[in-house]
């Protein structure tokens, strides 16, 4: 499968080469050039298959020729088996609202780990193939940088440096990034906020001597390979939900429009799939579009749900690109002027054509606490924060016997405690393999925000 970038000016790569690069140069992402169609029997056979051999059979063209189906093979069974669940992402029935698809069972509890754990075996596989070695700079306000420890730690060829606010993020955050004794992980504090993180990897990828240098790399949400991973568990729960007998619909929380995109590809390849439902808090950049047609940028405003307090979408452009017949010099002018006006300049046709695929609404604080607070109540299910923007999203959908409901449970609710034990008045327990968390012992650095310390850091674990 070759790979080209959403603004057409970049070169097209293999899988392999795609998985390490991210960002194209020309400024764009990377997507399949094109789409492999699941066949009926292919979807028969997979029914009722373990979740490894699916998404082996689900993602063996996407990454032919980098990898065949017997080497991908045995780096998603290792992804998948650090996970607690055997069925690793179970699906649970919440009555008339629907089902759950339980995406938080594996190392770090969010749905992150889905991808992840599969990224960090294919970038290891990748960097001994080519014989190169990386340090992977990243930041965080929370779920990433936990996901992207786990996944990558003791890992061949691979450095690991993760900054995070000093006191900016809650303390399980905290000590699920810090007490990872792994030689190749270091757990940065900046006295700052995460924007101040954020501008600090930025001017460390700008910086092309240290790049070369160290072989600068990230693992953020653009890169192909996650997305391309997030899109096996449709296929698995549209399956085990009667699929392609019965009619389905998934309901997606979203900020970066990265999980639901991946619903997107598989849909596109041939799932049947009613509708791609958007759900978003308050910053609600995607819904509106969706409602009123007219994508502009507001301030990003802390939310209860906060991994989906972003205001731009970055997987947005992949679709773009799809609407706009995949001409990349017009993506590259529309992202452009979004850049610089803060609005995106398309028109009516280009909104029917997004609106064709996928519904979206919002829901507020006070909304995710009553939801949270009556899924307890009517099903005795303690679900996170971003779950329930999704479950709240879902409800408003109107019956349809005939189409089951699928909400998509991203996070485990341990991870988001304090705002859980507001709406149910208690506090839910970690998973048995975190419950010592706080007696682990703490590793990171302080330091202030500062290019050159973070710099010097960084240089020295690299070498
Ligand atoms: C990252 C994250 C999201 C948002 O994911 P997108 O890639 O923006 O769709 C939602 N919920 C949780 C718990 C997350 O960690």
């Amino acid at each position: 499968m070759k790979y080209v970038s959403t603004r057409g000016d970049a070169p097209v790569l293999e899988f392999g080469d795609a998985l390490l690069t991210g960002l194209a140069i020309d400024g764009g992402l990377y997507v399949p050039a094109e789409l492999p169609r699941f066949t009926d029997a292919q979807l028969r056979g997979w029914r009722d298959r373990p979740y490894a051999e699916v998404a082996t059979g689900v993602l063996a063209d996407l990454v032919t020729p980098t990898l065949d189906e017997d080497e991908l093979g045995p780096l998603v069974e290792g992804a998948y088996s650090s996970f607690d669940h055997p069925d690793v992402v179970p699906l649970r029935w919440l009555g008339d609202d629907g089902w759950l698809l339980e995406l938080f069972h594996g190392p770090t509890l969010s749905f992150k780990d889905i991808a992840l754990q599969l990224v960090g075996g294919l970038f290891e596989r990748q960097l001994a193939l080519t014989g190169r070695t990386v340090t992977i700079v990243g930041a965080t306000s929370g779920d990433t940088g936990s996901a992207a420890i786990e996944a990558m730690r003791d890992r061949e060829g691979i450095e690991l440096v993760m900054l995070h606010p000093s006191g900016r993020v809650s303390e399980i955050q905290r000590l699920q990034m810090t007490t990872v004794d792994a030689p190749n992980i270091t757990n940065v504090a900046v006295e700052g906020t995460f924007d101040d993180c954020q501008d600090l990897v930025k001017a460390l990828f700008a910086d092309r001597a240290l790049r070369d240098e160290v072989g600068l790399a990230a693992v953020n949400s653009i890169n192909i390979a996650r997305v391309l991973a997030q899109s096996v568990y449709y296929v698995t729960a549209a399956l085990a939900l009667g699929v392609p007998d019965r009619r389905v619909g998934f309901t997606v929380p979203t900020g970066n429009f990265g999980n639901i995109y991946s619903g997107h590809l598989s849909r596109a390849r041939g799932l049947p799939v009613e509708r791609l439902t958007v759900a978003t808090n308050r910053n609600d950049i995607l819904a509106r579009f969706l409602c009123e047609g007219e994508m502009r940028i507001a301030d990003v405003e802390p939310s209860l749900s906060s991994a989906m307090d972003i205001q731009v979408s970055s997987n947005f452009e992949r679709l773009l690109w799809e609407v706009l017949d995949r001409d990349g010099a017009a993506v590259g002018e529309v992202m452009a002027e979004f850049r610089t006006t803060g609005r995106l300049p398309v028109g009516a046709e280009v909104v029917d054509r997004v609106r064709a695929g996928f519904g979206g609404d919002r829901r507020s604080d006070d909304e995710i606490l009553a939801t949270i607070a009556d899924v307890h109540d009517r099903h005795g299910v303690v679900i996170d924060p971003h779950t329930a923007v999704g479950v709240g999203v879902d409800r408003e959908l109107g019956e349809d016997a005939d189409v089951a409901h699928v909400m998509l449970a991203c996070a485990h609710p341990a991870k988001f405690g304090a705002t859980v034990e507001r709406a149910i008045g208690q506090a839910p327990e970690l998973p048995p393999r975190l419950a010592d968390l706080e007696h682990r012992p703490e590793r990171y650095l302080t330091v202030a925000n500062d290019l050159d310390t973070v710099r010097e850091i960084v240089r020295s674990q690299s070498s």
